[in-house]
């Protein structure tokens, strides 16, 4: 029940995000960390980055959060390893996944993310 809750809040958040244009709407909810600090978080831009992404704008979406493109596979995979491992079929890719090696790797990646784009 909670796993049916916690996909179909994400499909409808995707619907929408698919559907409004982010960089438009004032409606859609402002990063709290830019806004207390003028900085860009890790996911800044990333509502912007699923909306062109949805309309299949690679080139756009990697503008707004490249980091965020480049993690979809990665963070796709761990999806799929949380609410589609019934039976473990997919029991390889979930130790793949969250191997030791592999998440601290991407946390160095996200913080390196973090602070080169608060740089340039
Ligand atoms: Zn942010």
């Amino acid at each position: 029940m909670r796993k049916a809750a916690v996909i179909t809040a994400i499909l409808l958040a995707f619907g929408v995000l698919y559907a409004v244009d982010p960089e438009r709407e004032p409606f859609m909810p402002r990063c709290l960390f830019h806004w207390l600090t003028g900085l860009d978080c890790p996911a800044c831009g990333s509502q912007r980055a699923l909306h062109q992404l949805f309309h299949l704008h690679v080139r756009e979406a990697l503008a707004y959060n490249p980091f965020l493109v480049v993690s979809l596979p990665y963070l796709g995979a761990l999806a799929l390893c949380r609410w589609f491992n019934d039976g473990g079929r997919l029991d390889r890719l979930k130790s793949m996944c969250h191997h030791p090696a592999v998440i601290r790797l991407y946390l160095v990646l996200l913080i390196a993310w973090w602070v080169a784009r608060n740089l340039v």
